[in-house]
């Protein structure tokens, strides 16, 4: 037999290395750019033609290279970052696998000119396919500038493989915004084919951030921070609002890293948890610092993965800052309204016992069924306050007493604990002094179409869809009644119970469901041909059924993290919510706002639709210009 196995010619290695490294023109710009990071520089100035096939040119004023050290730089494995793999566990540069610039040179023609901060004068080197063509001494800055021409002019199935200018450009951007945003103290420019794209200075991560993405971003933006022992985070996410169907706008960085981490994505997503129609995904820019020990950035060629020692760790961290800074930002009000709050109606704690203080006369009230009710109806906690059962009426009253109360006698108000009230209803605004919270001493609100309630906050004016409002509201009571200790909802007992047919399955679906559908205050018993309905949640404004046939189609329906209780607790808020066309008191519209922010999930129904709409004072402003 001949022998068959040969040793790689080096340039050979280097392509075949150079496949896994640079595999377009933004990969060469991303490792440029990354070296002139590691060496300092506090300019970096990328300039690329025709998408960087033609040329990619990257100058900074870092350290430079000495002669020496320009000549090894090329070769493969050739790093000034490590010496040993014990250094691996402690790398706070880019690289440090020695790869790139041998990976470039192979695959291109390069020019370097490097002029190190101890040398008088620069040297210029030409490489060809990853030999060295020419060398010359050049009068340069203190820095180094690298233009790489005719990428993958001896591969020409990765040039043929490369996508239109177009594409292969957005590619270089992404990798230029993938730097950019993790150095704002760095000055990067981008010009493409003569036009400058970007022109960065040194900043503010915020400036930094809306330098990349564009000034509308500004409003975008809700700062997070935290910090423990090990972990710190900080950076942005975007405001529900904002969020988009398709996926470009996440940006997770470690220890200054780009990376990519289906963990932390998925953590970043629950957060928005309630906030998001499913499919959509918020932005996010944050930047995760951690022990270099703890990670391992060396398990992919191009680094965006990374593994953690502790990723209990880092979800623990990372989702309550998330829902702090919404919270704080009013997206999703929180509990910790302790600065920056761009909403100042004090949010209600979720377990708050919601009182109701309607006086209002229930056109639809039927003495017979009340009475029958007002054995299982439990009042306190129960569904929407909009047209309260007989035995509320007292508990609101009281409470409406007290709220009119001179000032000062009235409960305490918890200045520390956030403004909690013990009361909802006219002038709420008279009892909460939580700090800076409240300005408003009587809160103004009215209605709008029958449809809208406005009230103003100390930065704007907040429209709030009635009908969803409520939807969101009734919806968390009777989510919240699913839990093992919640009370089951209120019930109208009907006098006369529903026989409803169904077939086999269906009927077994719905039996099955019973105990759940009793906490939501709907009773089903078994019935010859169906089931019977033989009471009604207190406030259902349909047939038992429609009522039934939801539920059915809620069975049928799949929607991913949505259980199918929810699903119908979401159908039942939608038929109990009081409707749009409705004149609102003021009490009751105190008392649906109220609720509302006592939500979890209040800028949403459960539907995903918007329910409330902020007008900052500074968009007013800007329309009066
Ligand atoms: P790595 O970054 O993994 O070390 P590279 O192939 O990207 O490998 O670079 C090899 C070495 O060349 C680097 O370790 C660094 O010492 C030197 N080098 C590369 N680019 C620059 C630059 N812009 N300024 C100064 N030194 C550089
Ligand atoms: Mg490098």
């Amino acid at each position: 037999m001949p022998e068959v196995i040969r040793q790689l010619p080096e340039n050979v290695a280097n392509q075949i290395a150079a496949g896994e490294v640079i595999q377009r023109p933004a990969s060469a710009v991303k490792e440029l750019m990354e070296n002139a990071v590691d060496a300092g520089a506090s300019r970096i100035d990328v300039r690329v033609l025709d998408a960087g096939r033609t040329l990619i040119h990257v100058m900074d004023n870092g350290v430079g290279m000495v002669e020496a050290d320009a000549k090894r730089c090329f070769d493969r494995h050739a790093t000034s970052k490590i010496t040993s793999a014990d250094d691996l566990f402690t790398i706070v540069s880019k690289g440090f696998r020695g790869e790139a610039l041998a990976s470039i040179a192979s695959i291109a023609h390069v020019e370097l000119k490097t002029r190190h901060t101890s040398d008088e004068c620069g040297t210029q080197l030409n490489m060809e396919g990853g030999a060295l063509a020419q060398e010359t001494l050049v009068a340069m800055e203190v820095g180094t500038q690298i233009a790489v021409r005719h990428l993958f002019f001896n591969v020409p199935a990765r040039r043929n493989f490369l996508k239109s200018d177009a594409v292969e450009m957005r590619h270089v951007i992404d990798e230029f915004h993938r730097v950019a945003l993790a150095h704002e103290a760095i000055y990067f420019t981008l010009t493409h084919n003569d036009s400058e794209l970007f022109d960065l200075r040194p900043s503010t991560l915020r400036k930094r951030v809306i330098g990349v993405f564009g000034s509308k971003y500004d409003e975008r933006l809700v700062p997070v921070e935290e910090s423990t022992d090990v972990l710190g985070v900080k950076g942005f996410v975007g405001k529900p609002a904002f969020a988009r169907r398709t996926r470009g706008e996440q940006f997770l960085f470690v220890n200054q890293r780009f990376v990519k981490h289906g963990l932390i994505h998925r953590t970043i997503m629950n957060a928005y948890e309630g906030l998001l129609p499913p499919g959509q995904y918020p932005l996010y820019v944050l930047f995760l610092t951690i022990d270099p020990a703890r990670l391992d950035v060396n398990i992919h060629p191009t680094k965006t993965e990374i593994k953690f020692d502790e990723d209990q760790h880092i979800q623990s961290l990372l989702l309550p800052s998330i829902r702090r800074g919404l919270g704080k930002h009013a997206v999703a009000p929180s509990l910790d309204f302790d600065q920056e709050s761009s909403l100042n109606i004090a949010p209600l704690p979720k377990d708050r016992v919601v009182a109701e203080p309607v006086v209002q006369v229930n056109t639809d009230y039927n003495p017979f069924q009340s009475k029958a009710a007002s054995g299982e109806s439990s009042g306190g906690s129960s569904g929407g306050g909009l047209r309260p059962g007989r035995g509320q009426m007292d508990a609101w009253k009281s409470l409406y007493e007290k709220a009119w109360q001179p000032e000062g006698e009235v409960g305490p108000v918890a200045h520390e604990e956030h403004a909690m009230q013990s009361s909802a209803s006219g002038e709420v605004g008279a009892q909460l002094e939580a700090g800076d919270e409240v300005v408003v001493k009587q809160r103004p609100l009215f209605q709008l179409q029958t449809k809208y309630i406005v009230t103003a906050t100390k930065s704007g004016l907040l429209v709030i869809d009635q009908h969803r409002a409520h939807q969101r509201i009734l919806y968390e009571e009777l989510v919240r009644q699913l839990e093992p200790e919640g009370a089951p909802a209120a019930t109208q007992q009907l006098l006369f119970p529903a026989a409803i047919d169904l077939n086999a399955a269906d009927q077994l679906f719905v039996l099955q469901s019973r105990d759940w559908l009793a906490k939501f205050g709907l009773l089903v018993a078994e019935h010859d041909d169906g089931v019977e309905v033989q009471g009604m949640p207190l406030e259902a404004d349909t047939t038992p059924e429609s009522l039934i046939q939801a539920i059915l189609e809620e069975r049928a329906a799949e929607v991913a993290g949505v259980s199918r209780e929810e699903r119908v607790a979401a159908r039942l808020a939608a038929s109990m919510a009081v409707r749009v066309g409705k004149a609102l008191k003021p009490e009751e519209m105190v008392d649906l706002v109220d609720r509302l922010f006592g939500c979890s999930t209040p800028a949403l129904d459960p539907f995903g639709r918007t329910v409330i709409v902020n007008f900052e004072s500074n968009e007013l402003e800007q329309r009066f210009r």
